[in-house]
C-alpha cells in the first residue's frame, strides 16, 4: 500500500476509535482507503410487479442492473441515469435496501428497490438481453452466490413484506 499523494510506503498506525489505519510517515497523515461506490438496482415494473434481470454482453447468466456513482453525483441521481442509459426505462421511485462490499471488484455496492413504468426498451451495448421475471423466476436465473443474488433476495423480501 502506497500513499496516493506522495508515493511513500504506508504503514499501519493505531488511531483512537478506528483501530489500525494506513499512515504515511512523509505526509504525517492517516490515509483512509478510497474505493468506488456503485448502485445495484432491483427494478420492478409497477403494472405486474415483475423484476428486471439483465444478461450483460458476453455473460452467460443474469444479474441486476448496476452502475458506478460518478464523482460529484449522489445515488439518487445515479439510479435514473443508469437505468435510462442501459434500458431507456424511467425510474419512478426507489427505496434504499442494503449495502454490501463487493470484494472481487473492490467496490461498495448500495442496493435499491427501483420502480418503473412500462415503456419502450432499448438496450445499450453493455446489455445483450433482459427478462421480466416473477420473484421465483428471478431467483432461478440470477447468478448464484453473486452480489446481485444477495440484493435480489433482499428486494424480494421487501416486496413480499409490503403485500
Ligand atoms: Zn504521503
Amino acid at each position: 500500500m502506497f500513499c496516493r499523494d506522495c508515493g511513500e510506503k504506508l504503514s499501519l498506525r493505531f488511531m483512537e476509535n478506528e483501530g489500525l489505519v494506513p499512515y504515511c510517515g512523509k505526509c504525517e497523515k492517516f490515509k483512509f482507503p478510497f474505493f468506488p461506490v456503485a448502485v445495484s438496482m432491483a427494478v420492478v415494473r409497477r403494472s405486474d410487479n415483475k423484476i428486471l434481470l439483465a444478461r450483460h454482453t458476453g455473460d452467460a447468466d443474469y444479474k441486476l442492473i448496476a452502475g458506478y456513482i460518478k464523482k460529484g453525483e449522489n445515488a439518487e441521481k445515479t439510479i435514473p441515469r443508469e437505468l435510462k442509459e442501459e434500458t431507456k426505462l424511467n425510474a419512478v421511485k426507489w427505496k434504499y435496501l442494503a449495502s454490501r462490499y463487493h470484494d472481487a471488484k473492490d467496490i461498495l455496492m448500495l442496493g435499491f428497490l427501483v420502480f418503473c413504468d412500462d415503456g419502450e426498451i432499448s438496450l445499450n451495448e453493455e446489455i445483450e438481453e433482459i427478462r421480466w421475471c416473477t420473484p421465483e423466476g428471478a431467483k432461478e436465473i440470477i447468478r448464484k452466490n453473486s452480489t446481485a443474488e444477495y440484493f435480489l433476495n433482499v428486494a424480494i423480501r421487501e416486496i413480499e413484506r409490503k403485500k
